[in-house]
């Protein structure tokens, strides 16, 4: 028997709708680096949304499945491109704007991206790329920036407002499409360590359903009276999907445009007084050392969604002292990205919470996990079996994009005969479903037949008072086949030694994971999202670029 239930399709034109009506007045506030920051209401942005899908269709006959590209900060103009673009059938394509020249070339090509919507500060980044970008044929600047360096460029250039303003803010003069849910809307390539970067597609579906589950209590849970800080790029994993869940339920956007650096942010804290903040580990190692050393009223900002890497529990006792409680939270670009949210079960004190608020979090209900062995048996969830975790759910990747005319990736790396997604991830399951990720299966350091856990290391090093910072990778070794090399970032004027560092882990390791290769860097190298670049610092050691002490 079928159903009596309506079949209404999940898209992101009735996210849009919603927003721009029922939350009309919630507001996305731009930082400008001037006195006063942009502000946009969520009725604004549908209009001025409505107005570039006019555009789009009429002046540059932008038609299904042909892909919009974004070269963007987080502001208000790349909202409106968020919900533009897929609303009107096309594809968003948000690019990455700290990749390397060759791999942006290489994504915009393979996507085939006929449009791309830049951030006037990001043209020099773009220009000298054109002549290589034969697929795109206009080019739409935001905001100031010095369009001279576009002259001579095959592509038709156009600037943003002048474009919206030729065209009708009315919702109803765009002919919105009925579009099937399970379309592409949105697409985001991986930041790829190894091969070609892979292009994830996202569907009306599964962002739909992903944005609910963003707005869940156990999720981020924020409401219409919050104001959560967006620092997350929207061109890594549309934001965690904040833009989309923050229509649904009416949730004021701070976006930091291009002021990502600790001091602005501190100031945009202390002025705007948000709620809630989404952003990587780095991005709050750097912001508690400048509250730090010039402090600043964060007392508005009481949750803040940690993830893209392990947060060391360190930095969440440090801004528990703030009165700021870190939320982990573990995903990836396959998995939309939310997978799990670390907050504790009902009914413990604080001092019973803690092991669970370190986990990397709860598997919500859509997205099913298992731990698979080396052997590939099914391993229990008893918190000690560590296995690599496997995915599967309604936003989480089944392929990867083709490209152009062809087939959809589907590597057997990434995903298992029988249809989940191979994560990388290595990890544990406690009973009651919390995920503790261990390490990347790629940076385990395999030490005399046993494993060592790079993340686990680094959470020991980075406990201590003297450290601001430290990445531990494998090296190989003639003994043990590899070993772990500590890279240590030392606070301000600290002072330690590598025996000293050596003697603090004892008791907190075990003794024989205890690393002997030790130096100090001034940072150590991140990837284009903020990650710890443990290949680089691999291939530093490997050219005997590092001044590495042995004892
Ligand atoms: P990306 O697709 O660039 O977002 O990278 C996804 C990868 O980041 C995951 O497969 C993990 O290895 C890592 N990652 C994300 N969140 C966490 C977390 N909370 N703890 C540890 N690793 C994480």
């Amino acid at each position: 028997m079928l159903s009596t239930m309506q079949d209404v399709p999940l898209t992101v034109t009735r996210i849009l709708r919603h927003g721009m009506t029922i939350h009309g007045k919630a507001q996305v506030t731009t930082w400008t680096g001037e006195s006063e920051p942009q502000r946009r209401s969520f009725a604004e942005i549908g209009g001025r949304a409505t107005r570039l899908a006019n555009a789009l269709r009429d002046e540059l006959g932008v038609m299904d499945d042909e892909r919009v590209a974004t070269l963007m900060w987080n502001n208000a103009e790349h909202v409106e491109a968020y919900f533009a673009v897929p609303s009107m059938g096309a594809i968003l394509h948000t690019l990455n704007l700290r990749l390397p020249a060759e791999q942006l070339s290489w994504i915009v090509n393979h996507a085939a991206d006929r449009v791309i919507i830049v951030n006037g500060t990001v043209l020099p980044l773009l220009a000298p790329l054109l002549d290589d970008l034969p697929t795109v044929e206009h080019i739409i600047v935001s905001g100031a920036g010095d369009r001279a360096v576009l002259d001579g460029a095959a592509a038709e250039v156009h600037d943003y407002e002048e474009l919206l303003a030729r065209h009708s803010a009315a919702f109803e003069s765009f002919a919105w499409p009925e579009l099937d849910e399970r379309r592409a809307a949105l697409m985001c390539y991986t930041s790829g360590t190894t091969g070609d970067p892979k292009g994830v597609v996202f569907s009306h579906r599964s962002i739909y359903l992903h944005s609910m589950n963003v707005n869940q209590t156990e999720s981020m849970g924020l409401t219409d009276r919050d104001t959560t800080l967006v620092v997350v790029p929207q061109f890594h994993v549309n934001a965690w999907g904040l833009p989309h869940a923050t229509f649904m339920t009416g949730i004021n956007m701070l976006m930091p445009d291009r002021f990502l650096q600790p001091a602005p942010l501190a100031e945009m804290i202390e002025r705007e007084r948000p709620s809630h903040a989404a952003a990587v580990p780095t991005i709050w190692q750097g912001l508690l050392a400048e509250v730090t050393a010039h402090p600043r009223d964060l007392s508005s900002m009481t949750r803040v969604t940690i993830g893209g890497s392990a947060c060391p529990p360190a930095l969440m006792e440090a801004y528990d002292k703030l009165g700021v409680r870190l939320c982990h939270a573990w995903g990836m670009t396959e998995t939309s990205p939310l997978g799990t949210t670390s907050n504790p079960p009902a009914g413990l004190t604080e001092e019973e919470e803690w092991p669970y608020r370190i986990t990397q979090g709860r598997f919500p209900a859509s997205v099913e996990p298992r731990l698979v062995g080396p052997g590939g048996d099914i391993l229990p969830w008893d918190n000690e079996s560590a296995g690599e975790l496997e995915v599967r759910g309604p936003w989480v990747a089944r392929a990867y994009y083709g490209g152009a005319g062809g087939e959809e990736l589907v590597p057997e790396e990434k995903f298992s005969p029988d249809g989940w997604l191979r994560t990388g991830d290595v990890g544990v399951i406690s009973p009651d479903g919390y995920l503790t990720l261990t390490d990347r299966a790629k940076d385990v350091i395999k030490s005399g037949g046993e494993w060592i856990s790079s993340v686990e290391l680094e959470n020991a090093i980075m406990a201590h008072p003297e450290v601001a910072e430290a990445a531990v990778v494998a090296v190989p070794d003639d003994k043990w086949g590899e070993r772990p090399l500590a890279t240590v970032v030392l606070k301000e004027d600290a002072s330690v030694d590598y025996a000293a560092l050596k003697a603090f882990l004892v008791g907190k390791v075990a003794k024989w994971q205890v690393p002997e290769r030790w130096v100090l860097v001034e940072s150590v190298p991140k990837t284009s999202v903020g990650k710890f670049d443990k290949k680089g610092i691999r291939k530093q050691y490997a050219n005997g670029e590092l001044d590495v002490t042995r004892l």
